[in-house]
């Protein structure tokens, strides 16, 4: 008992960690003002086609903060995954989107344009999770064919039961599903037989190191030949070169997404006709 509280003291005050424990404390502070503050935006990311064409949109959250400027979410997305700040910021994330989304639905030129958001784990396991979306759906007159929810791995390791029937009640509404970042989590092949998704997405640390990495293009290409045979739609991520592209859609990738395409930028700087 002393040995371990004993321990506990010394990394209390090992400096750095404090210092650390500090900042974090700070930001989860800040972070907990971000939503009545109205300090969340959305930025959009294009997807494009072998043409060029622009087939979709991913919505990607940033925190314009009123010291730091802009935070990265990979930073803030973690803290809130802990502190359940996710439930409502995913919620605003869903709303904003799906407004945006209405707008665009309402355009005969973007007719067929999809748009994808993001759902952490901890907010889709949240009980009215299904209700919420439908509800946001109706309140914005968002076509739900067109709305796709990207999920990660990790939803996949508790309660396999239960992500299958949310996603099979959205999908009856039309709404699609999107695994994030394939390849980095515990995938387990047996999940995607399991689970009725519609698109996979390569993570673009595959992507960065194609054509340097024999490894790297030996796991993009089965993913591509997996995703053809299982149906589902491939997307990757991550493309910052031509030879990328190349490489990509001479392997039979015909969505693409990333910087060679455009970053992610505010609505009124997206250009969607290439
Ligand atoms: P993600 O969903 O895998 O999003 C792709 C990330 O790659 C984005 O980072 C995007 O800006 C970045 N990216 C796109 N193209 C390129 C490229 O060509 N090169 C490089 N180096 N990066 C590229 P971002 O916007 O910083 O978001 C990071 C992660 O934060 C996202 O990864 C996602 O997991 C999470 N996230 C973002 N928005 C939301 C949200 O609204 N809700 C939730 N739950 N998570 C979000
Ligand atoms: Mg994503
Ligand atoms: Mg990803
Ligand atoms: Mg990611």
């Amino acid at each position: 008992q002393a040995k371990a509280a004993g321990r506990n003291v010394m990394a209390f005050f090992d400096p750095e960690m404090q210092v650390r424990l500090q900042a974090r404390a700070r930001l989860e502070t800040d972070l907990r003002q971000a939503l009545p503050n109205d300090e969340l935006r959305l930025h959009y990311q294009p997807q494009v086609d072998e043409r060029g064409a622009v087939v979709g949109v991913e919505a990607l959250l940033r925190w314009q903060h009123p010291v730091r400027g802009l935070v990265s979410p990979d930073e803030f997305i973690p803290l809130a995954e802990e502190n359940q700040l996710i439930v409502p910021i995913g919620h605003w994330v869903l709303e904003a989107a799906c407004r945006q989304l209405a707008a665009w639905a309402a355009d005969p030129a973007r007719a067929v344009m999809s748009l994808s958001v993001n759902v952490s784990p901890r907010q889709f396991r949240e009980p009215d999770f299904v209700k919420r979306v439908l509800e946001i759906l109706e309140a914005t007159g968002a076509p739900a064919s067109r709305l796709k929810l990207e999920v990660t791995e990790s939803l996949l390791l508790e309660a396999r039961d239960e992500a299958r029937s949310r996603i099979l009640e959205l999908r009856e509404w039309g709404v699609r599903f999107a695994l994030d970042d394939f390849g980095t989590g515990y995938s387990s092949l047996a999940y995607l037989k399991r689970l009725p998704l519609d698109q996979l997405k390569i993570d673009q640390s595959f992507v960065r190191d194609l054509l340097e990495d024999e490894a790297s293009e030996a796991i993009v290409a089965s993913t591509i030949a997996l995703a053809q045979s299982l149906q589902l739609e491939v997307v990757a991520e991550g493309v910052e070169t031509v030879a990328q592209r190349d490489w990509l859609l001479a392997h039979g990738c015909r969505i693409l997404q990333g910087y060679l395409f455009g970053r992610p930028v505010p609505v009124e700087a997206l250009e969607l006709d290439g």
